[in-house]
């Protein structure tokens, strides 16, 4: 049985068996949950995140200052590397969709939670601490964020125990808080 459950902080605190990173297409750190999981797990998440990028097909993306991404994860999939000096044995790092008004992302946004799920299932970890993917840097509204990461992991079959959001403010809570209710 998957349980749903809501934790207000930062999610680099967690103590779970993996910890989800709302990275980006290069998989080399950035702003955000990303950069807070970095300091805080230390060098050895970036070391495997190197390894992991070798072994990607180049992506066509570009940077927003332009410059090309190289090798990179494509928006929707995700990668388990180690956790490093975090309280859990993975993070699984994926990159979601930025926001677009014009074009509906949507179902890139679910694709990063049931890939998600998928690595968890393969690594066989029972409880994940999940962020709020593309509802910061990447611009995606929270109400929209949480609706899609909630439906998605309802919809979604899986050995994980328990599905933890850690949203890193009251707002962000709320809003997930409303989509469980
Ligand atoms: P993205 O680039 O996918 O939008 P961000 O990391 O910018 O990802 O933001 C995703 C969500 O995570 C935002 O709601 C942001 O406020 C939140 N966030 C940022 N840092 C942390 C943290 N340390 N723990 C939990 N949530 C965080």
């Amino acid at each position: 049985m998957t349980t749903i459950t809501l934790v207000q902080g930062d999610i680099t605190r967690q103590s779970a068996d993996a910890i989800v990173n709302a990275a980006n297409s290069s998989l080399l750190g950035g702003g955000g949950v990303d950069g807070a999981i970095h300091r805080r797990g230390g060098p050895p998440i970036l070391a495997d995140c190197r390894k992991l990028r070798a072994s990607l097909p180049h992506s066509r993306l570009r940077s927003s200052g332009g410059t090309p991404i190289g090798k990179g994860l494509a928006t929707g999939q995700a990668v388990a590397t180690t956790a490093g000096e975090l309280d859990a044995r993975w993070v699984i790092h994926t990159v979601g969709p930025v926001f677009s008004s014009s074009e509906d992302r949507s179902e890139l946004l679910a694709s990063c939670y049931r890939e998600l799920l998928r690595v968890a299932d393969e690594l066989g970890a029972r409880t994940v601490a999940f962020p709020a993917v593309s509802a910061g840097i990447y611009g995606w509204p929270m109400d929209d964020a949480a609706r899609i990461a909630v439906e998605t992991v309802r919809a979604t079959d899986t050995a994980v125990e328990e599905i933890r959001f850690v949203l890193f403010d009251e707002r962000a809570y709320e809003a997930f808080a409303t989509q469980t209710r």
